[in-house]
């Protein structure tokens, strides 16, 4: 069943995210997407599909995940004594 930009547009709306593109002609046509804190990104519906995901955010996620790292352990040193 071919999809169309209606269907694609609510499928990632559903998510959270924006289609900045406002033509849609397969899962192969790359098209810009932008993510729930507001990035762009250009990818094709399919690998959207597929990941889900915002690079930018994936990459501060890692930095607040080492950011709070050392607190976490040092907490649990404390917890086990
Ligand atoms: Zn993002």
């Amino acid at each position: 069943m071919a999809l169309k930009y209606e269907n694609v547009k609510e499928e990632i709306e559903q998510e959270g995210w924006k289609l900045i593109s406002d033509s849609y002609k397969n899962l192969q046509t790359q098209m810009e997407f932008e993510c729930p804190n507001g990035h762009s990104n250009f990818y094709t519906f399919d690998y959207w599909r597929k990941h889900r995901n915002c690079p930018v955010c994936q990459e501060n996620k890692y930095i607040k995940i080492n950011d709070r790292a050392p607190k976490k352990k040092g907490f649990r040193v404390l917890a086990f004594d």
